[in-house]
């Protein structure tokens, strides 16, 4: 049986016209830089110590750290509801901000539809909120991309987000399957693949270094999708 195809979206599917440079995994991107810092006094200002979070360099690390201490320390759902509500807000400016910048890359549809066409079964897991997956993935712009998944896991519906697998172990939940073949462009989607078991393919859309590809050993590195099917066949 083919392994079922689970897909980041942006910088796998869609990606930003001039995307931020990384050396290492690391950016130093103006705008994530002030989303974080206005993410962490949230947090810090509801009780989350400053040494937890402060050294926190990724706002899906903030996020899960936060909720994880959160849950840890007695605070009720209604509360961690209510914080990680707040730290949403920040959040969604860079994400909107991110999404009027980003476009369709050439290759995914092609891509999708040969994986389609072989018998792949396939689906989206984004860090993205519900509503921006929603209106892209269905939007003509992009081709309406969404048409190839059954199903989609957003971070509106996990408690906690890639690196961490509950994506992921949510979707397999929803095909009932646990075959997978993760295709992301970060490190996070390489931790959290291979937390649930899968096998991560790298699209290096973000052009790391060799040494970086390493790091977080994937199966197969491909710079187009339309590669994808050659290394699974
Ligand atoms: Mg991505």
């Amino acid at each position: 049986m083919k392994p079922l195809l689970l897909f980041d979206m942006d910088g796998t599917l869609i990606i930003q016209e001039k995307p931020p440079e990384y050396q290492g995994t690391k950016t130093h991107y103006g705008p994530y830089l002030s989303i974080k810092r206005q993410m962490k006094e949230i947090v810090i200002k509801h009780g989350v110590p400053s040494e937890l979070v402060m050294p926190l360099d990724r706002m899906a690390t903030i996020w899960n750290a936060t909720r994880k201490y959160l849950e840890e320390h007695d605070y009720s759902d209604e509360e961690i509801k209510a914080v990680m509500a707040e730290i949403n807000e920040p959040f969604m400016v860079e994400e909107r901000a991110d999404h009027e910048i980003s476009v369709l890359i050439p290759d995914t549809i092609p891509g999708l539809e040969e994986l389609r066409n072989l018998g792949y079964e396939m689906g989206l897991v984004t860090t993205a909120s519900r509503e921006s997956y929603d209106r892209i993935s269905r939007g003509k712009t992009y081709c309406c991309f969404g048409e190839y998944f059954k199903h989609s896991i957003t971070r509106d519906e996990c408690h906690y987000i890639k690196p961490n697998p509950e994506p992921i172990n949510r979707i397999l939940n929803l095909y009932n399957r646990d075959d997978f073949v993760y295709i992301g462009d970060s490190d996070h989607d390489a931790y959290a693949c291979n937390e649930a078991g899968g096998c991560f393919v790298l699209l290096n859309t973000r052009r790391y270094d060799e040494d970086t590809v390493r790091s977080f050993s994937p199966y197969a590195v491909i710079e187009r999708l339309s590669k994808l099917s050659e290394i699974l066949e």
